[in-house]
């Protein structure tokens, strides 16, 4: 494409703006809507902005979408005149979501006869339009493609992911959930770090060591859950669930709150109780696959 598409943005919390801000920047012809107007009056003069989201979708060949939930999105989309708005043209779902929500959007697309692509940011506001930044879209890989050097802008890591409606969805829930796990397992680490007054200066500094081994295992994982062989000489679950009792009994004797280490116990020991206790760490999946769970 060799001019440079309108966008239009519609939403303009933390991450809407910064999308904003990222395709001014860029030179993109742009117009934002917002609910609440207040948000949009730091775009004036640079942006146009619309009075209604009906005039946003209209003003532009590609709006971008990020608002709280499906819910807000649903709200501000499914109507007649946003509905007429938006035929022909181009919308891209970067509101969070699960897999069915996008394939409940690009159903409701595709009966109106408006292009639809789905995706998921994997970063903060101020990461927008990095080299680093990613951002993963699912739908028709054409449609994509077609609007790739737009999408571009907000970050240099942008990849289409699949086909599936619900692709990028599915990879954003799978990684957020792999994010937040971390996030309260390193903040329950700096609990036990204050409760034995160890400085939590040094605790962060040091976590950093913590973090290849982290994607050791996760390649380990890869490994043997494509080959369903758990085997190898690192260090058995047996070790692993010892280590584990010693964090939970920490985390008792120190009144630091066991929740966490006492649930990621309970997988452990079941994998124990499924066999694997000469195996390796990987062996756990078996464990989140039990039919007999909770
Ligand atoms: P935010 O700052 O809380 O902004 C929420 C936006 O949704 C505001 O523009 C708000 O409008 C609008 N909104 C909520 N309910 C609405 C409704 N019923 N009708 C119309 N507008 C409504 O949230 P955010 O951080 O920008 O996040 C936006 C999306 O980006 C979310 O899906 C989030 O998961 C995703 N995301 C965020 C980050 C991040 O780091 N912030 C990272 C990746 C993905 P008002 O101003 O009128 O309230």
């Amino acid at each position: 494409m060799s001019h440079q598409e309108t966008v239009s943005i519609v939403g303009l919390g933390q991450m809407g703006a910064a999308l904003a801000r990222a395709y001014i920047d860029a030179g993109h012809r742009v117009t934002v809507w917002n609910r609440s107007p207040g948000k949009a009056e730091p775009f004036q003069g640079q942006a146009n902005v619309a009075a209604t989201p009906e005039q946003a979708c209209s003003a532009s060949d590609l709006t971008i979408i990020s608002l709280s939930n499906y819910e807000a999105s649903d709200q501000v989309f499914r109507t007649p005149l946003v509905a007429a708005a938006a035929r022909g043209r181009t919308l891209v779902q970067l509101t969070s979501g699960t897999p069915g929500d996008a394939r409940s959007g690009a159903a409701w697309a595709s009966s109106l006869g408006i292009d639809y692509l789905d995706g998921c940011i994997l970063a903060y506001p101020s990461y927008i339009g990095g080299e680093q930044t990613a951002v993963f879209y699912s739908g028709p890989k054409d449609l994509y493609e077609r609007h790739q050097p737009t999408l571009r802008v907000l970050g240099g890591a942008t990849s289409h992911v699949g086909e599936p409606i619900g692709a990028a969805a599915a990879l954003d829930c799978a990684l957020l959930g792999s994010y937040y796990g971390a996030t309260l397992a390193f903040l329950h680490g700096a609990a036990i770090c204050a409760s034995e007054k160890f400085p939590l200066d040094a605790y962060f500094e040091k976590f950093q060591t913590i973090l290849p081994l982290t994607s050791i295992t996760a390649d380990m994982c890869k490994r043997m859950l494509s080959t369903g062989d758990f085997k190898g000489t690192d260090c058995t679950l047996d070790i692993h669930t010892n280590a584990i009792e010693h964090i939970v009994r920490l985390s008792r004797e120190n009144d630091v709150d066991r929740r966490l280490p006492e649930l990621v116990l309970s997988y452990f020991k079941r994998a124990l109780q499924l066999g694997h206790g000469a195996d390796e760490i990987a062996a756990v999946f078996n464990a989140l696959q039990d039919p007999a769970r909770g």
